[in-house]
């Protein structure tokens, strides 16, 4: 046994230093960017923010709204075979979309099944292989596999927290290493296992990694404010991907329920007792659930919400003097503190 003495934080323990800076007005900052890839050379161009892999988060009513501000969605993986290919053929060539995917023979096969009645000129650009823990062999033979198989891809693979497993992965044929292990909003893999890394610090650290590869992070999980965002930006993410911030909206999957005067919206986590009974007949004896099931309130359409992002992201580049996103954690200084907010009249 050891112990690693050297404090690990998470992003309730930090807070942005502002710097003096020429920026008069945040609509001089540009929140989008400009990327190419280790693997892949085909140029990103948007905002890097993404909507998870979650099937009440990533659907195909998500990733239109999303698009037309120029973010992502990675896209749930429980739609049909003729479901991808129809929505992957209308998809507009500047539209930035995750096909997503697990490392069992069934998603593989499907996959395979996409791309070929796709064809040759397939639309599908960015791929996401997501496993819960993105420590096994099996893992790393599967993103190297995929790589071989589909060259003209973006490829994203995860999860992982440490710089030694972001090497590994995109030394296999990852572009972009999808980071965190336990932060999510509705995860219990923490609980039920002991198991993760405070986010703000599996971000710094990974990011140094990969980027010292010319590979690519997405930080997952565990921004509940618009300010976490900037703040995992900040540390260094490439990209940004968040379950909870984007559910309870009109392009969400899941019932509404009325209780009261008030409107909820089902959320869970894909490991949930509630995910499992759904797509896998039950949570099976050797496992258990490491997701939780959640109601919250509605919120209406998501163009709000990301409006939202757009105006919080801007601002905290306007207030470190960061002209581009690009910049942002170049002239990004935490501070580590004792308290965040002033909650004397609650928590909004
Ligand atoms: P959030 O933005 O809601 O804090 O986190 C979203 C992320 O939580 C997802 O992208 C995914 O990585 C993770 N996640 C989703 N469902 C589960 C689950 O059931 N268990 C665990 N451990 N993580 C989950």
């Amino acid at each position: 046994m050891r112990i690693e003495t050297e404090i690990k934080l998470d992003f309730k323990d930090v807070l942005i230093r502002p710097k003096r800076s020429t920026l008069n007005t945040r609509s001089d900052v540009d929140i989008s960017r400009e990327f190419s890839f280790r693997h892949n050379k085909q140029p990103y161009q948007g905002i890097p923010v993404i909507a998870a892999n979650m099937d009440t988060v990533g659907t195909f009513e998500m990733a239109k709204a999303l698009a037309s501000q120029r973010m992502s969605t990675a896209l749930h993986k429980h739609y049909e075979v003729s479901q991808y290919v129809e929505f992957f053929r209308a998809l507009p060539p500047r539209d930035v979309v995750f096909y997503s995917l697990g490392i069992s023979e069934q998603d593989e096969d499907k996959l395979h099944q996409v791309m070929q009645q796709l064809g040759a000129s397939s639309a599908i650009r960015h791929m996401c292989i997501d496993v819960a823990n993105g420590y096994t062999e099996n893992f790393v033979s599967f993103v190297k596999k995929i790589r071989n198989a589909y060259q003209d891809i973006v490829l994203m693979a995860g999860n992982v927290v440490t710089g030694e497993m972001t090497e590994e992965l995109i030394l296999a044929g990852a572009d972009i290493v999808k980071v965190g292990i336990g932060p999510g909003s509705v995860c219990t893999t923490r609980k039920m296992t002991g198991v993760g890394y405070p986010q703000l610090s599996a971000i710094i650290e990974c990011a140094d990694s990969a980027h010292g590869l010319g590979g690519r992070i997405c930080a997952d999980g565990g921004c509940t404010t618009v300010g976490d965002i900037a703040k995992a930006f900040g540390g260094g993410a490439d990209f940004v991907m968040m379950g909870g911030m984007f559910a309870g909206h009109d392009e969400c999957g899941g019932e509404i329920t009325v209780r009261g005067d008030e409107k909820y919206m089902q959320f869970y986590g894909m490991s949930s007792k509630a995910a499992m009974d759904k797509y896998a007949g039950g949570v099976a004896a050797y496992r258990a659930a490491e997701g939780k099931e959640v109601l919250i309130p509605y919120r209406g359409p998501v163009e709000n919400t990301a409006q939202e992002i757009l105006g919080g992201v801007r601002s905290a580049c306007t207030y470190v003097g960061a002209r581009q996103l690009r910049e942002l954690s170049k002239r990004t200084t935490f501070i580590r503190v004792t308290q965040q907010l002033n909650e004397v009249f609650g928590k909004n």
